[in-house]
């Protein structure tokens, strides 16, 4: 029987990256992976963030193509092609597996393909596709089984209309109309997306705002701006009732407004469930262990990522943190680190940056005014508009604004809210200047070079503390 100092259960981005950094470390190391061909990254790399950001970019550059004619290039007869957007996407994500692939073989990883579950004290059992099993012998478990869609319990999955985001990527033909149920991440990314590719597009959130984890002004904007681009949105509404055949989709939507509940009968080709996610933690083999699960299916763990259960981690989508890939691979990180005796500082959550890919894009880190407020701080906001950045008026992209909250008191920054183009890269001005406890005064010290995007955030931190320059 093989020992291991380290038995990795997942290979998503929290479990391989935990890992890598595992076998880094001098520590024996072996990957368990479920998947039934070599196809490690998990639902990050074949499903989630990858697939969906090179449909994103096939839609940002169709889109880009469209309005060439405005500034002078003239691409006529612009055309999707989606099998070779498939086939594209298709080999990016294979390209990125194969690379996880080739890091676990570089770092000495060995991959056990197969079901991983706990199965007594320091012991990984793994079921194969086949039906055998093998047992792993090892010091230390990091239990990184992530998560899957999430369904409402009332909607019928099984018709070929109704889709959750996996069944959607694999689609081989434009909607003619799309309903997206939940304007999160996810949701308003598919609705860009195929937007962009010619469906007609409805929206439906049942919080009063899209993007609703956003500053109050970010999702104000984003609303505005779905709405100026063609979409359908609904908020304050929920999906009561579905019924789909092979012609399409017809669903009851009610909508609240202050007192009154009216009810409106929608009909469609597509629907797309894009109500959350749920954590992998029915069949790990927690029966008999100190690990404890909560009723939504959420593995506890203390600052380090430590269970109940003496030896065995847990991180990623299957913990009550932010359910993205790098807050997943950070944890991993973290657990190994205190699996090696390297006394870690656990991570600071308020520092997470949450990027969203819709158009435009939408990312933040931080405090939002209204979450400042609530916690006390006597808040100074700044706030730039795009239309004023000469770089964005370049891309022919100038909606959306940035925005900082900050403490009165001591100037220190609480949080960057940004939407507009590049917000995903951008952000990370703001995280590092708050990892950094960067002041106000010290974000607009910082020398920006001309013309950038980042401009923007130098101008907002004027605007906070008094007056931006360009407005
Ligand atoms: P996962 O990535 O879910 O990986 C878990 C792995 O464990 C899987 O490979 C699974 O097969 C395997 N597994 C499960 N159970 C077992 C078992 N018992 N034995 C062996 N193997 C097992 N996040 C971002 O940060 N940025 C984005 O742009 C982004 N876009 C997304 C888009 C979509 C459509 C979706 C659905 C998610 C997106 N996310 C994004 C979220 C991100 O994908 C997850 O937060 C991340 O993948 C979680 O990583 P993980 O390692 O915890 O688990």
């Amino acid at each position: 029987m093989s020992q291991y100092d380290v038995v990795v259960i997942g290979s998503g981005p929290g479990g391989y990256v935990a890992a890598i950094h595992s076998a880094q470390s001098g520590l024996k190391t072996a990957i368990v992976e479920r998947e039934p061909t070599e196809r490690l990254g998990g639902t990050c790399l074949l499903r989630g963030c990858i697939p969906t950001k090179a449909m994103l970019h096939t839609a940002d550059m169709l889109e880009t193509l469209k309005k060439g004619d405005q500034i002078g290039v003239m691409a006529n007869d612009v055309a999707l092609d989606m099998a070779k957007m498939q086939a594209y996407k298709g080999r990016v994500v294979q390209k990125n597996a194969g690379g996880v692939s080739y890091l676990m073989k570089k770092n000495k990883i060995d991959v056990h393909l197969g079901h991983g579950r706990l199965a007594g004290k320091g012991k990984v059992s793994v079921e194969k596709a086949d039906g055998k099993k093998e047992t792993l012998s090892t010091k230390n478990v990091i239990l990184a089984t992530g998560s899957t869609c999430f369904h409402l319990p009332f909607i019928d999955m099984s018709p070929e209309r109704v889709l959750d985001s996996d069944a959607i990527l694999e689609m081989e033909e434009v909607p003619e109309h799309l309903v997206v149920i939940g304007a999160g991440a996810v949701g308003t990314e598919f609705a860009s997306v195929f937007l962009r590719y010619g469906s007609k597009v409805t929206l439906i959130e049942m919080a009063p705002a899209v993007l609703p984890s956003e500053d109050h002004e970010v999702s104000a904007e984003a609303e505005k701006s779905f709405k100026k681009q063609g979409m359908t949105v609904l908020t304050s509404s929920r999906v009561t009732d579905v019924k789909a055949d092979a012609a399409g989709v017809k669903m009851v939507v009610e909508t609240k407004k202050g007192d009154k509940t009216s009810s409106q009968t929608i009909e469609a080709s597509h629907l797309l469930v894009a109500a959350g996610r749920a954590p992998r933690t029915q069949d790990i083999g927690a029966k008999g262990t100190r690990l404890k699960i909560n009723e939504r299916g959420v593995v506890e763990v203390d600052e380090f990522m430590r269970t109940g259960e003496p030896g065995v981690y847990a991180i990623g989508d299957i913990v009550d943190t932010p359910w993205l890939a790098h807050v997943a691979s950070k944890e991993g990180i973290l657990a190994v680190d205190h699996i090696a005796g390297k006394n870690p500082r656990p991570i600071n959550y308020r520092l997470v940056p949450m990027c969203t890919y819709c158009s435009p894009e939408v990312a933040s880190v931080g405090l939002s005014e209204r979450a400042a407020k609530e916690a006390g701080y006597d808040v100074k906001t700044g706030v730039f508009p795009f239309s004023a950045i000469g770089k964005a008026a370049i891309l022919n992209k100038t909606e959306g604004f940035v925005k900082i909250v900050a403490d009165k008191k001591y100037d220190e920054l609480l949080g960057l809210h940004i939407i507009g183009p590049k917000a995903t890269e951008l952000i990370t001005e703001g995280t590092l200047a708050m990892e950094l406890e960067s002041t106000i005064e010290e974000l607009l010290m910082t020398i920006h070079p001309h013309p950038t995007l980042a401009e923007a955030v130098a101008e907002a931190a004027h605007a906070a503390m008094g007056h931006a320059i360009h407005i």
